[in-house]
């Protein structure tokens, strides 16, 4: 009887479609741990905070089924904030942090209000990419109660659980510390008005990253490898985690896929070739960009001056910039 009506929620669900994404919230994953218990419905919804006007659609819509006597939606959202994308990586070293950096600096550039929330509880160094030594963070008194404020560098929020931590100690929260760390850094940061959070996830399907998957926004995330068959692997894993939590994959990035010569021109693919086209293809997922290896791309991070701003004219900065104008088509903001 349980499924019949889990069957019939989800088919009046499908009927409600988010207008700018021009697509039913199902399928945008929005509707997530949805359980009937008794006569009562009760499901999350995942929303940006140009959204909430779904949830008295789903009210109207759920009204219609006889059996329900009343819904319960719980809203999980970031106040200020419209779409929150996850960057992840099935292994950590592959350029994770790099990749996240530059898409929200190609994405700033573009003209988009962007916070980067560095949740990479094993490496945190955003901050030291984007040139902020240990800061102290503040907290302010709102409404709300108490929240911390963000720092900003080239244009882009930025909060991490690195400044939560003592500089070159490693993080060895475990548990529950760690759901508590990671769900007040999601509900607890005043961001003020944001078009974009990328939220930089640690590598891997750990319990960190399921914890921030499951108490955050997200409406996609994308993955970044490198051509190599292990990483590849290990992002096979990643997409078949974020699927089975519901959470659409927006597409592929490959790091690292060629060197450049300084003296002709040519490409040569050091750690392979095909390795993220595969992938696409073989999970139906596209390939946003392939980022070919670059030293000014090491030296920007260890110097806190993103290769997208500092050299806008490279080909790396270059693919950064089509990945923006893509996550700008997909989510038609004021870009
Ligand atoms: P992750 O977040 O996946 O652990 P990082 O972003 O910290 O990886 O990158 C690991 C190292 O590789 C850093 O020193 C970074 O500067 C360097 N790196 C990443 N991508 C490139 C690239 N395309 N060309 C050159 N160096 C890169």
């Amino acid at each position: 009887m349980t499924t019949a009506h889990q069957q019939e929620i989800v088919q009046l669900l499908k009927q409600i479609i988010e207008p700018t994404l021009n697509n039913d919230i199902v399928s945008l994953g929005m509707v997530r741990n949805l359980r009937i218990v008794d006569d009562y419905i009760y499901l999350r919804l995942y929303i940006g905070s140009h959204q909430h006007q779904l949830q008295p659609e789903i009210q109207s819509k759920l009204s219609f089924l006889s059996w329900c006597k009343k819904t319960y939606i719980q809203i999980c959202t970031i106040p200020g904030v419209r779409t929150t994308l996850g960057i992840s990586s099935g292994k950590g070293g592959v350029g994770k942090s790099t990749t996240a950096v530059n898409i929200a600096a190609a994405l700033q550039l573009q003209g988009a209000k962007v916070g980067l929330l560095d949740a990479d509880v094993y490496g945190p160094n955003i901050p030291q990419m984007l040139g902020l030594g240990k800061a102290d963070i503040q907290v302010i008194n709102t409404p709300t109660g108490d929240k911390f404020l963000p720092l900003k560098a080239q244009g882009i929020k930025i909060m991490s659980v690195g400044l939560l931590a003592e500089a070159n100690r490693p993080l060895a929260w475990r548990g529950p510390v760690l759901h508590k760390i990671i769900t007040q850094f999601l509900q607890d940061v005043e961001w003020g008005e944001l078009d974009y959070l990328l939220i930089d996830l640690p590598p891997g399907t750990g319990d960190a990253q399921i914890t921030i998957i499951q108490e955050s926004p997200i409406c996609g995330v994308i993955l970044v490898t490198t051509p190599q068959q292990v990483a590849v692997a290990d992002v096979r894993r990643n997409i078949y985690m974020f699927r089975q939590v519901g959470v659409p994959v927006l597409g592929i990035i490959e790091n690292m896929s060629y060197l450049i010569c300084g003296d002709c021109g040519s490409r040569t693919p050091i750690f392979g070739s095909g390795g993220g086209e595969q992938l696409a293809a073989e999970l139906l997922a596209p390939l946003l960009g392939q980022i070919p290896i670059d030293p000014r791309i090491c030296s920007g991070g260890d110097t806190g001056n993103p290769i997208a701003i500092s050299e806008q004219a490279s080909p790396a900065s270059e693919v950064f910039r089509k990945i923006a104008i893509a996550i700008g088509l997909s989510f038609a903001h004021r870009t």
